[in-house]
């Protein structure tokens, strides 16, 4: 396997951060993964694994051997009357498998349109969006084992899948290389749109049959009005997740917030929109050099031109120091800091 160094990573993260790999090898293969693993480079240093680079901030250069997952391959493994499995290499991009499932009529994945990145980093990040989670069409995936090289595979059961959570961010954090993932989709759709945005959208579309195409079209208009794009924008989409409070706690500040946004769940805990709390704490379109929080969603945090890592991640700070003075909430950051 070729390892080479000094490495810019430039191209390689949505936030455009400048900094430098000092060992980077690209992966298209199981195989390729266990020979890596075997070089003394690798067994020498610390691992680093990446996808498309769109949740990811670098801070600063980076000692580390970057692994980059690119294996390829979208295979259709069996299916039943209700279900189509199709097993995906970690490699493929996000957006490129469901537009596959679209022209397929595959249904399942059409609410998580256009989330950029790609399949390996999928169920890590538990990635969801309008009502849907990776979670409700996961299957099971393979991953190498760091430490014996093994190919392991992970059921549902396994994954440990929360929200933008999973066993991988936790327990197994750097312990595991995703090298495929199996979904179940639908082959008779159940549409999702329940979420708000989605149906205005439909109705402004003047669409009168919905199908998994339609709503997949809602979602990639309702995102590009909304985000940022990466190439124009640096960004790693919401920096914050939406924390969660004690319905007392939230009772309480909504004798003095009566306008804050919160979701009931079932445990007793209500999920707070964080980018509510940052946009109150006035945060939203605020910039300090080249770092900002984005103006059409406080929970976005974006990359001008030349800000740095360290500058974003300052200023996340700021943003979690003041929400947890004016609302006694801490944020967490859903982007992945190296
Ligand atoms: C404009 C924009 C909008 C976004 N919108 C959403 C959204 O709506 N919903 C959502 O959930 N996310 C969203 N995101 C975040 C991002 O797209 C997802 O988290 C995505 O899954 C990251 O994939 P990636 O391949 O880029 O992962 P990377 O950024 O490369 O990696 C993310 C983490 O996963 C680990 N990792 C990556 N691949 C593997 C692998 N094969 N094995 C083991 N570990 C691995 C990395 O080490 C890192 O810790 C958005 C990002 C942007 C820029």
């Amino acid at each position: 396997m070729n390892i080479t160094s000094n490495i810019s990573l430039k191209p390689y993260n949505t936030f455009g951060m400048d900094v430098t790999a000092k060992y980077f090898a690209a992966v298209k293969s199981v195989e390729d993964i266990q020979d890596v693993l075997l070089d003394p480079v690798c067994i020498n240093h610390e691992k680093i694994i990446l996808g498309g680079g769109s949740n990811v901030l670098f801070t600063s250069n980076i000692e580390a051997l970057i692994i980059k997952n690119e294996i390829p391959g979208i295979e259709l493994l069996n299916q039943d009357e209700e279900h189509v499995y199709i097993k995906v290499g970690a490699g493929v991009n996000w957006h490129q498998f469901v537009m596959y499932c679209i022209e397929n009529n595959y249904s399942g994945v059409e609410n998580l349109a256009l989330i950029p990145g790609n399949i390996g980093a999928s169920p890590m990040q538990n990635i969801g969006a309008y009502g849907v989670e990776i979670k409700d069409v996961f299957h099971s995936l393979e991953a190498v084992s760091m430490q014996d090289k093994n190919l392991v595979t992970f059921h549902h059961k396994d994954c440990a899948f929360d929200y933008r959570e999973s066993v991988f961010k936790n327990k197994y954090k750097n312990q595991f290389i995703i090298t495929s993932v199996t979904y179940r989709l639908n082959k008779t759709p159940h549409y999702n749109i329940s979420y708000g945005a989605i149906g205005a959208e439909l109705e402004k579309m003047n669409v009168q049959d919905v199908s998994i195409q339609s709503i997949a079209k809602a979602v990639m208009n309702i995102r590009t009005s909304k985000l940022p794009d990466p190439k124009i924008i640096g960004n790693a989409g919401s920096f914050f997740k939406n924390p969660e409070i004690s319905s007392t706690h939230f009772n309480n500040l909504k004798k003095y917030f009566p306008d804050i946004v919160g979701y009931s769940k079932s445990d007793d805990t209500v999920k707070v929109a964080a980018g509510w709390l940052i946009e109150q704490c006035g945060w939203k379109g605020y910039r300090e050099g080249d770092a900002g929080c984005y103006d059409k969603q406080s929970l976005v945090l974006v990359n001008y031109g030349h800000a740095k890592g360290i500058d974003i991640f300052s200023l996340s700070e700021k943003i979690m120091e003041s929400v947890h003075q004016k609302f006694d909430i801490f944020l967490h950051r859903e982007v992945n800091i190296f």
